[in-house]
């Protein structure tokens, strides 16, 4: 079994970001599901540092201050995704709609597993 374990986290693992496999060599930040490629990984910094000046939702537009209204004295909880290419700060209700969509991405990910729990 542990001869197995360790072959299936030799295979190629899915970049989350471009979603292409590479080598494990190729491959930082975790498992074959939470990881990315070395070259997505080179661009993180300059990625994150775009979402400086993001006012709200990226997906509906809502902004901080409505969905903080709309949240009603609890957190907001925005989410973050590497959507088309760019990183991407959704609400809630689009997060959800977003990995619906992207079973392919989220599905049968430990993260889809514990949410949907
Ligand atoms: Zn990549
Ligand atoms: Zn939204």
């Amino acid at each position: 079994m542990r001869g197995l374990v360790a072959a299936i986290l030799r295979l190629p693992h899915r970049c989350r970001f471009c979603g292409k496999f590479y080598p494990i060599e190729e491959f930082v930040g975790g498992g074959p599901s939470t990881g990315y490629c070395l070259r997505c990984y080179g661009d993180l910094a300059v990625k994150i540092a775009l979402l400086r000046g993001i006012r709200g939702c990226q997906e509906c537009g809502a902004s901080f201050e409505l969905l903080t209204a709309r949240a009603a004295g609890a957190d907001v909880r925005m989410r973050m995704y590497a959507k088309d290419g760019v990183w991407q700060l959704l609400c809630g209700a689009c997060g959800d709609s977003y990995e619906r969509k992207r079973l392919d991405m989220f599905g049968s990910t430990p993260y889809q597993l514990e949410r949907d729990a």
